[in-house]
Protein backbone atom coordinates (compact mmCIF):
# COMPACT_ATOMS: atom_id res chain seq x y z
CA UNK A 1 0.00 0.00 0.00
CA UNK A 2 1.58 3.45 -1.15
CA UNK A 3 -0.77 5.79 0.47
CA UNK A 4 0.89 8.50 2.34
CA UNK A 5 -0.81 11.19 4.05
CA UNK A 6 1.26 14.72 4.77
CA UNK A 7 0.15 17.80 6.88
CA UNK A 8 0.16 20.92 4.79
CA UNK A 9 0.50 24.45 6.64
CA UNK A 10 -3.17 26.06 6.40
CA UNK A 11 -4.01 29.10 6.71
CA UNK A 12 -4.84 30.81 10.32
CA UNK A 13 -8.07 30.45 10.97
CA UNK A 14 -7.76 26.76 9.64
CA UNK A 15 -7.56 23.63 11.41
CA UNK A 16 -6.30 21.16 9.17
CA UNK A 17 -4.84 20.60 5.52
CA UNK A 18 -3.87 16.97 4.73
CA UNK A 19 -2.57 15.59 1.00
CA UNK A 20 -3.75 12.56 0.37
CA UNK A 21 -1.25 10.75 -2.27
CA UNK A 22 -1.57 7.31 -4.08
CA UNK A 23 0.73 6.73 -6.65
CA UNK A 24 -0.32 2.86 -7.72
CA UNK A 25 -4.05 3.82 -8.00
CA UNK A 26 -3.60 7.84 -9.33
CA UNK A 27 -4.94 9.30 -5.95
CA UNK A 28 -4.32 13.05 -5.29
CA UNK A 29 -6.52 14.56 -2.58
CA UNK A 30 -6.33 17.48 -0.16
CA UNK A 31 -8.72 17.40 2.98
CA UNK A 32 -9.46 20.17 4.38
CA UNK A 33 -10.47 20.75 7.83
CA UNK A 34 -12.08 24.25 8.46
CA UNK A 35 -13.51 23.72 11.69
CA UNK A 36 -14.86 21.57 14.47
CA UNK A 37 -16.39 24.17 17.18
CA UNK A 38 -19.73 22.78 16.21
CA UNK A 39 -18.92 19.05 15.69
CA UNK A 40 -16.67 16.52 13.49
CA UNK A 41 -16.30 18.86 10.39
CA UNK A 42 -18.62 17.44 7.10
CA UNK A 43 -18.68 18.38 3.23
CA UNK A 44 -18.50 16.08 0.24
CA UNK A 45 -15.28 14.98 -1.69
CA UNK A 46 -15.71 17.28 -5.22
CA UNK A 47 -13.74 15.38 -8.01
CA UNK A 48 -12.51 18.21 -10.68
CA UNK A 49 -9.92 18.24 -13.60
CA UNK A 50 -7.98 21.16 -11.74
CA UNK A 51 -5.19 22.74 -13.72
CA UNK A 52 -2.74 22.97 -11.03
CA UNK A 53 -2.48 21.34 -7.07
CA UNK A 54 -2.36 25.09 -6.16
CA UNK A 55 -5.78 25.55 -7.80
CA UNK A 56 -6.89 22.51 -6.20
CA UNK A 57 -6.16 23.58 -2.79
CA UNK A 58 -7.14 27.10 -3.06
CA UNK A 59 -10.82 25.18 -3.63
CA UNK A 60 -10.83 23.32 -0.73
CA UNK A 61 -10.04 25.66 1.23
CA UNK A 62 -12.62 27.96 -0.08
CA UNK A 63 -15.20 24.68 0.17
CA UNK A 64 -14.54 24.08 3.59
CA UNK A 65 -15.03 27.57 5.34
CA UNK A 66 -18.21 27.77 3.08
CA UNK A 67 -19.20 24.22 4.95
CA UNK A 68 -18.63 25.54 8.46
CA UNK A 69 -21.08 28.72 7.79
CA UNK A 70 -23.59 26.28 5.98
CA UNK A 71 -23.85 23.54 8.85
CA UNK A 72 -23.59 26.07 11.43
CA UNK A 73 -26.61 28.07 10.06
CA UNK A 74 -28.64 24.85 9.50
CA UNK A 75 -27.72 24.01 13.57
CA UNK A 76 -26.49 20.53 12.54
CA UNK A 77 -23.99 19.86 15.28
CA UNK A 78 -21.35 19.70 12.09
CA UNK A 79 -18.09 21.61 11.84
CA UNK A 80 -17.06 22.35 7.93
CA UNK A 81 -14.83 20.28 6.33
CA UNK A 82 -13.89 19.32 2.52
CA UNK A 83 -12.31 17.24 0.22
CA UNK A 84 -11.16 17.43 -3.24
CA UNK A 85 -9.79 14.72 -5.50
CA UNK A 86 -7.61 15.91 -8.50
CA UNK A 87 -8.84 14.42 -11.89
CA UNK A 88 -11.12 14.08 -14.47
CA UNK A 89 -13.99 11.93 -13.08
CA UNK A 90 -15.17 10.92 -16.48
CA UNK A 91 -11.52 9.47 -17.25
CA UNK A 92 -9.62 8.73 -14.01
CA UNK A 93 -11.86 7.69 -11.22
CA UNK A 94 -11.86 4.15 -10.61
CA UNK A 95 -12.17 1.69 -8.01
CA UNK A 96 -8.61 1.30 -6.83
CA UNK A 97 -8.37 5.30 -6.42
CA UNK A 98 -12.09 5.80 -4.72
CA UNK A 99 -10.62 3.03 -2.25
CA UNK A 100 -7.43 4.99 -1.58
CA UNK A 101 -9.43 8.28 -0.76
CA UNK A 102 -11.57 6.01 1.73
CA UNK A 103 -8.80 4.78 3.14
CA UNK A 104 -7.29 8.92 3.24
CA UNK A 105 -10.25 9.85 5.25
CA UNK A 106 -10.68 6.88 7.61
CA UNK A 107 -7.03 7.64 8.62
CA UNK A 108 -8.65 11.14 9.90
CA UNK A 109 -10.85 9.08 12.56
CA UNK A 110 -13.75 10.58 12.62
CA UNK A 111 -12.78 14.37 12.44
CA UNK A 112 -14.03 14.26 8.77
CA UNK A 113 -17.27 13.38 7.61
CA UNK A 114 -17.27 12.80 2.98
CA UNK A 115 -20.18 12.66 0.84
CA UNK A 116 -21.01 13.54 -2.87
CA UNK A 117 -20.51 16.60 -4.98
CA UNK A 118 -19.54 17.40 -7.95
CA UNK A 119 -18.30 14.44 -9.92
CA UNK A 120 -18.77 11.66 -7.35
CA UNK A 121 -21.76 9.79 -7.23
CA UNK A 122 -23.93 7.56 -4.69
CA UNK A 123 -22.55 4.64 -6.20
CA UNK A 124 -18.59 6.07 -5.68
CA UNK A 125 -19.72 6.76 -2.12
CA UNK A 126 -20.87 2.71 -1.83
CA UNK A 127 -16.95 2.00 -2.63
CA UNK A 128 -15.22 4.84 -0.44
CA UNK A 129 -17.50 3.11 2.26
CA UNK A 130 -15.91 0.27 2.00
CA UNK A 131 -12.76 1.79 3.35
CA UNK A 132 -14.35 4.07 5.73
CA UNK A 133 -17.19 4.01 8.29
CA UNK A 134 -16.92 8.17 7.87
CA UNK A 135 -18.68 8.12 4.20
CA UNK A 136 -21.83 8.92 4.25
CA UNK A 137 -25.00 9.90 1.98
CA UNK A 138 -24.90 6.46 1.12
CA UNK A 139 -28.14 4.90 -0.85
CA UNK A 140 -27.51 1.38 1.42
CA UNK A 141 -27.63 0.30 4.83
CA UNK A 142 -29.71 1.20 7.75
CA UNK A 143 -29.30 4.86 7.87
CA UNK A 144 -28.48 5.50 4.61
CA UNK A 145 -29.95 9.13 3.47
CA UNK A 146 -29.37 8.17 -0.86
CA UNK A 147 -28.42 11.34 -3.10
CA UNK A 148 -28.67 14.78 -0.96
CA UNK A 149 -29.63 16.58 -4.32
CA UNK A 150 -33.73 16.32 -4.14
CA UNK A 151 -33.22 17.86 -0.37
CA UNK A 152 -31.18 20.89 -1.72
CA UNK A 153 -33.48 21.11 -4.77
CA UNK A 154 -36.59 21.49 -2.25
CA UNK A 155 -34.75 23.65 -0.40
CA UNK A 156 -33.96 25.82 -2.64
CA UNK A 157 -37.53 26.15 -4.33
CA UNK A 158 -38.98 26.80 -0.93
CA UNK A 159 -36.36 29.85 0.03
CA UNK A 160 -37.10 31.20 -3.46
CA UNK A 161 -41.13 30.98 -2.80
CA UNK A 162 -40.56 33.02 0.08
CA UNK A 163 -38.13 35.04 -1.93
CA UNK A 164 -40.59 36.07 -3.95
CA UNK A 165 -43.04 36.90 -1.17
CA UNK A 166 -40.75 39.56 -0.47
CA UNK A 167 -39.56 40.74 -3.85
CA UNK A 168 -43.38 40.84 -5.99
CA UNK A 169 -45.34 40.55 -2.68
CA UNK A 170 -46.73 36.93 -3.73
CA UNK A 171 -45.17 33.47 -3.56
CA UNK A 172 -46.81 32.27 -6.51
CA UNK A 173 -44.41 31.65 -9.41
CA UNK A 174 -47.51 31.66 -11.87
CA UNK A 175 -45.66 33.27 -15.11
CA UNK A 176 -42.49 34.29 -13.24
CA UNK A 177 -39.55 34.12 -15.73
CA UNK A 178 -37.06 32.03 -13.91
CA UNK A 179 -33.08 31.05 -15.35
CA UNK A 180 -32.25 28.01 -13.95
CA UNK A 181 -28.19 27.95 -14.62
CA UNK A 182 -27.18 24.50 -14.99
CA UNK A 183 -29.53 21.56 -14.85
CA UNK A 184 -27.53 19.06 -12.79
CA UNK A 185 -28.86 16.86 -10.13
CA UNK A 186 -30.10 20.13 -8.57
CA UNK A 187 -30.88 22.08 -11.69
CA UNK A 188 -33.27 19.65 -12.77
CA UNK A 189 -35.19 18.76 -9.62
CA UNK A 190 -35.47 22.71 -9.27
CA UNK A 191 -36.93 23.17 -13.04
CA UNK A 192 -39.39 20.58 -12.46
CA UNK A 193 -40.77 21.89 -9.44
CA UNK A 194 -40.85 25.69 -10.66
CA UNK A 195 -42.54 24.19 -14.03
CA UNK A 196 -45.19 22.39 -11.56
CA UNK A 197 -45.48 25.85 -10.28
CA UNK A 198 -46.38 27.55 -13.41
CA UNK A 199 -42.93 29.53 -13.68
CA UNK A 200 -41.97 30.16 -16.80
CA UNK A 201 -38.70 28.75 -17.41
CA UNK A 202 -35.57 29.82 -19.42
CA UNK A 203 -32.63 27.18 -18.82
CA UNK A 204 -28.72 27.06 -19.75
CA UNK A 205 -26.16 24.07 -19.69
CA UNK A 206 -23.36 23.08 -21.46
CA UNK A 207 -25.28 19.37 -21.58
CA UNK A 208 -27.16 19.52 -24.72
CA UNK A 209 -29.39 16.38 -23.29
CA UNK A 210 -30.00 18.43 -20.29
CA UNK A 211 -31.63 21.02 -22.70
CA UNK A 212 -33.35 18.87 -24.37
CA UNK A 213 -35.01 16.84 -21.59
CA UNK A 214 -36.13 20.48 -20.14
CA UNK A 215 -37.21 21.46 -23.62
CA UNK A 216 -39.60 18.63 -24.37
CA UNK A 217 -40.83 18.40 -21.09
CA UNK A 218 -40.52 21.25 -18.82
CA UNK A 219 -41.60 23.67 -21.80
CA UNK A 220 -38.36 25.47 -21.49
CA UNK A 221 -36.67 28.39 -23.11
CA UNK A 222 -33.19 27.72 -23.70
CA UNK A 223 -30.05 29.96 -23.29
CA UNK A 224 -26.77 29.81 -24.34
CA UNK A 225 -24.50 29.69 -22.17
CA UNK A 226 -22.93 33.33 -22.22
CA UNK A 227 -26.29 34.48 -22.39
CA UNK A 228 -27.66 34.22 -18.89
CA UNK A 229 -26.84 37.88 -17.67
CA UNK A 230 -28.58 39.18 -20.62
CA UNK A 231 -31.95 37.51 -20.73
CA UNK A 232 -34.90 39.18 -19.31
CA UNK A 233 -35.61 37.45 -16.18
CA UNK A 234 -37.40 37.61 -12.71
CA UNK A 235 -35.70 35.54 -10.69
CA UNK A 236 -31.93 33.80 -11.37
CA UNK A 237 -31.52 30.45 -10.24
CA UNK A 238 -27.61 29.56 -10.24
CA UNK A 239 -27.17 25.74 -9.88
CA UNK A 240 -23.89 25.24 -11.97
CA UNK A 241 -20.98 26.32 -10.32
CA UNK A 242 -19.76 28.96 -8.43
CA UNK A 243 -18.68 32.84 -9.07
CA UNK A 244 -21.40 34.05 -11.60
CA UNK A 245 -22.15 36.77 -10.05
CA UNK A 246 -19.22 39.38 -10.51
CA UNK A 247 -19.08 43.23 -10.16
CA UNK A 248 -19.71 42.86 -14.03
CA UNK A 249 -22.48 40.56 -14.11
CA UNK A 250 -23.94 42.07 -10.60
CA UNK A 251 -24.26 45.51 -12.37
CA UNK A 252 -26.50 44.36 -15.19
CA UNK A 253 -28.87 41.14 -14.81
CA UNK A 254 -32.21 42.35 -14.96
CA UNK A 255 -33.51 39.29 -12.10
CA UNK A 256 -34.76 41.02 -9.10
CA UNK A 257 -34.45 38.22 -6.61
CA UNK A 258 -31.79 35.79 -7.16
CA UNK A 259 -31.77 31.95 -5.27
CA UNK A 260 -29.94 29.04 -6.40
CA UNK A 261 -28.00 25.78 -5.44
CA UNK A 262 -24.54 26.46 -6.50
CA UNK A 263 -21.86 27.25 -3.66
CA UNK A 264 -19.94 30.14 -3.51
CA UNK A 265 -21.85 32.31 -6.34
CA UNK A 266 -20.48 35.91 -5.56
CA UNK A 267 -16.88 35.91 -6.67
CA UNK A 268 -16.60 38.58 -3.85
CA UNK A 269 -17.78 40.44 -1.07
CA UNK A 270 -18.54 43.56 -3.41
CA UNK A 271 -21.00 42.11 -5.04
CA UNK A 272 -23.44 41.90 -2.26
CA UNK A 273 -23.44 45.67 -2.08
CA UNK A 274 -23.66 45.75 -5.22
CA UNK A 275 -27.08 44.10 -5.62
CA UNK A 276 -28.41 45.65 -2.34
CA UNK A 277 -27.42 49.20 -4.01
CA UNK A 278 -29.38 47.97 -7.39
CA UNK A 279 -32.70 46.33 -5.47
CA UNK A 280 -31.62 42.72 -6.20
CA UNK A 281 -32.45 40.61 -3.18
CA UNK A 282 -29.79 37.83 -2.73
CA UNK A 283 -30.22 34.71 -0.75
CA UNK A 284 -26.98 33.60 0.42
CA UNK A 285 -26.52 30.60 -1.31
CA UNK A 286 -24.54 28.90 1.87
CA UNK A 287 -27.82 29.21 3.85
CA UNK A 288 -30.43 28.20 0.80
CA UNK A 289 -28.74 25.06 -0.45
CA UNK A 290 -28.12 23.44 3.00
CA UNK A 291 -31.21 20.50 2.04
CA UNK A 292 -28.25 18.30 0.66
CA UNK A 293 -26.19 18.79 4.14
CA UNK A 294 -29.12 18.38 6.68
CA UNK A 295 -30.00 15.05 4.96
CA UNK A 296 -26.59 14.02 5.20
CA UNK A 297 -26.59 14.79 8.99
CA UNK A 298 -29.78 12.74 9.38
CA UNK A 299 -27.29 10.27 8.01
CA UNK A 300 -24.52 10.98 10.50
CA UNK A 301 -26.56 11.55 13.37
CA UNK A 302 -28.86 7.57 12.81
CA UNK A 303 -31.41 10.59 13.25
CA UNK A 304 -34.08 9.52 10.60
CA UNK A 305 -36.64 11.14 8.21
CA UNK A 306 -38.38 13.89 11.69
CA UNK A 307 -35.02 15.08 11.87
CA UNK A 308 -34.16 15.80 8.50
CA UNK A 309 -37.63 16.90 7.63
CA UNK A 310 -38.37 19.46 10.47
CA UNK A 311 -34.27 21.02 9.48
CA UNK A 312 -35.32 21.09 5.85
CA UNK A 313 -38.52 22.88 7.11
CA UNK A 314 -36.15 25.78 9.23
CA UNK A 315 -34.53 26.37 6.01
CA UNK A 316 -37.02 28.65 4.27
CA UNK A 317 -37.64 30.09 7.80
CA UNK A 318 -33.84 31.35 8.58
CA UNK A 319 -34.02 32.97 5.61
CA UNK A 320 -37.28 34.90 6.16
CA UNK A 321 -35.33 35.62 9.47
CA UNK A 322 -31.83 36.93 7.53
CA UNK A 323 -34.76 38.81 5.04
CA UNK A 324 -36.49 40.77 7.93
CA UNK A 325 -33.42 41.80 9.76
CA UNK A 326 -31.44 43.11 6.79
CA UNK A 327 -34.45 45.10 6.09
CA UNK A 328 -34.27 45.97 9.62
CA UNK A 329 -30.91 47.11 9.47
CA UNK A 330 -29.84 48.11 5.85
CA UNK A 331 -27.19 45.51 6.01
CA UNK A 332 -26.96 42.98 3.29
CA UNK A 333 -28.38 39.70 3.59
CA UNK A 334 -24.81 38.28 2.82
CA UNK A 335 -23.86 40.34 5.88
CA UNK A 336 -26.33 39.39 8.08
CA UNK A 337 -25.89 35.23 7.49
CA UNK A 338 -21.98 35.96 8.14
CA UNK A 339 -22.92 37.65 11.21
CA UNK A 340 -25.37 34.64 12.40
CA UNK A 341 -22.37 32.26 11.84
CA UNK A 342 -19.63 34.76 13.44
CA UNK A 343 -21.78 34.46 16.44
CA UNK A 344 -23.01 31.12 16.26
CA UNK A 345 -18.98 30.22 16.46
CA UNK A 346 -18.09 32.65 18.90
CA UNK A 347 -20.87 30.80 21.31
CA UNK A 348 -19.45 27.18 20.17
CA UNK A 349 -15.79 28.46 20.98
CA UNK A 350 -17.09 29.93 24.64
CA UNK A 351 -18.75 26.41 25.42
CA UNK A 352 -15.69 24.69 24.41
CA UNK A 353 -13.39 26.80 26.58
CA UNK A 354 -15.76 26.35 29.43
CA UNK A 355 -16.29 22.91 28.83
CA UNK A 356 -11.76 22.53 28.87
CA UNK A 357 -11.80 24.88 31.21
P1 LIG B 1 -24.06 18.59 -11.14
O1 LIG B 1 -22.64 18.36 -11.49
O2 LIG B 1 -25.00 17.45 -11.12
O3 LIG B 1 -24.71 19.70 -12.11
C1 LIG B 1 -24.04 20.83 -12.53
C2 LIG B 1 -24.63 21.17 -13.90
O4 LIG B 1 -24.09 22.42 -14.31
C3 LIG B 1 -24.30 20.15 -14.98
O5 LIG B 1 -25.48 19.80 -15.69
C4 LIG B 1 -23.31 20.90 -15.86
O6 LIG B 1 -23.36 20.49 -17.22
C5 LIG B 1 -23.79 22.33 -15.69
N1 LIG B 1 -22.80 23.34 -16.04
C6 LIG B 1 -21.45 23.33 -15.85
N2 LIG B 1 -20.91 24.47 -16.31
C7 LIG B 1 -21.94 25.22 -16.79
C8 LIG B 1 -22.03 26.51 -17.38
N3 LIG B 1 -20.96 27.25 -17.59
N4 LIG B 1 -23.26 26.97 -17.72
C9 LIG B 1 -24.36 26.24 -17.52
N5 LIG B 1 -24.33 25.00 -16.96
C10 LIG B 1 -23.14 24.52 -16.61
O7 LIG B 1 -24.03 19.33 -9.73
P2 LIG B 1 -25.21 19.45 -8.68
O8 LIG B 1 -25.06 18.39 -7.66
O9 LIG B 1 -26.50 19.64 -9.37
O10 LIG B 1 -24.80 20.82 -7.94
C11 LIG B 1 -24.99 22.05 -8.57
C12 LIG B 1 -24.36 23.15 -7.72
O11 LIG B 1 -24.98 23.15 -6.44
C13 LIG B 1 -22.86 22.97 -7.45
O12 LIG B 1 -22.26 24.24 -7.34
C14 LIG B 1 -22.82 22.28 -6.10
O13 LIG B 1 -21.61 22.52 -5.40
C15 LIG B 1 -23.98 22.96 -5.42
N6 LIG B 1 -24.58 22.17 -4.35
C16 LIG B 1 -25.06 20.93 -4.60
C17 LIG B 1 -25.64 20.20 -3.58
C18 LIG B 1 -26.22 18.83 -3.82
O14 LIG B 1 -26.96 18.33 -2.97
N7 LIG B 1 -25.94 18.20 -4.96
C19 LIG B 1 -25.72 20.73 -2.29
C20 LIG B 1 -25.23 22.03 -2.07
C21 LIG B 1 -24.66 22.73 -3.10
Amino acid sequence: MTLTITEEPAPADYERLVFAEDPDTGLAAYICIHSTICGPAAGGCRMWSYDTREEARADVLRLAKGMTAKNAVAGLGLGGGKSVIIGNAQRDKTEPLLRSFGRAVNDLNGEYYTAEDVGISPEDMRIVAEETQYAVGLDHGEHGSGDPSPFTAEGVFQCLKVGAEEVFGTSDLADRRVLVQGLGHVGMSLAEKLHQAGATLIVSDINAAALDRARTTLGAEICAVDKVIDVPMDIFAPCALGGILTSETAGKISARLICGAANNQLADDGVAQILRARDIRYLPDYVVNAGGIISVASEIHHAGKAYRDARLNEVATRIREILDLSNQTGKSTTQVADEIVRDILARGEADQRELTA
